[in-house]
């Protein structure tokens, strides 16, 4: 079931490698559909590609990637084991934020990874990311750090590390924020208790009478 999963996410990104919904493939030089494993239990989306995602097809590579990196190693993570991606697959011109009928347009296939890689936490990036899946809930300010959770789902929002590099005072947020990841998913992923084991037979009271 995995193994198709896979397949299915694999032809997804194909489609958005060749998607033209909105103007943006007009200016991208790649699409940038997401990486890794599925399923995943951790999921990250930040906002869009940026100059070297575009130029490299690969979401989070630039100075912002490093800094995720960082911090997924901080807690045990790599790279490899999370899926990441983003609201936006295309890159806008000058990275400006994206508009309201780009990311709708994108929509439908950040639905559908969701549906495939089915994260036990989605961790949230940036205030854009925050309103796209949790829109009208308040914002990233007050929510960064926070499990919103939603059925098996939980969400964390979080600062975007590209505001962290522009602001340094946010990095001990997302570091505090991170280790708070770390405490709840050590809770999700917890192996089940294994079952009592079954109480010893009562001897028969033949055999209570030899004793
Ligand atoms: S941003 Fe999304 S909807 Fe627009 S062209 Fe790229 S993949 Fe298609």
């Amino acid at each position: 079931m995995s193994d198709n999963r896979a397949e299915e996410l694999e032809r997804l990104h194909a489609q958005v490698r060749a998607c033209t919904r909105c103007g943006l493939h007009a200016t991208r030089t790649h699409a940038v559909p997401g990486t890794g494993p599925c399923p995943a239990d951790v999921m990250i989306v930040g906002e869009a590609p940026g100059f070297n995602e575009d130029l490299q097809g690969k979401p989070f590579v630039g100075a912002a990637g490093q800094l995720l990196d960082t911090l997924l190693a901080q807690i045990g993570l790599s790279r490899e084991s999370v899926y990441i991606t983003n609201v936006l697959k295309c890159r806008p011109p000058q990275n400006r934020d994206p508009m309201p009928h780009e990311a709708e347009a994108c929509a439908p296939y950040l639905k559908r990874q969701l549906e495939l890689v089915r994260p036990k936490v989605v961790l949230v990036l940036g205030r854009h990311a925050l309103e796209r899946l949790l829109p009208g809930l308040g914002s990233i300010t007050r929510l960064h750090g926070t499990f919103v959770e939603r059925g098996e789902l939980a969400y964390v929002p979080l600062y975007h590390p590209a505001a962290a590099l522009h602001n340094g005072a946010l990095v001990g947020d997302l570091q505090r924020d991170f280790d708070r990841v770390r405490t709840y998913l050590d809770r999700v992923l917890k192996p089940p208790e294994p079952e009592p084991a079954p109480a010893p037979a009562e001897p028969p009271a033949e055999q209570l009478k030899l004793l």
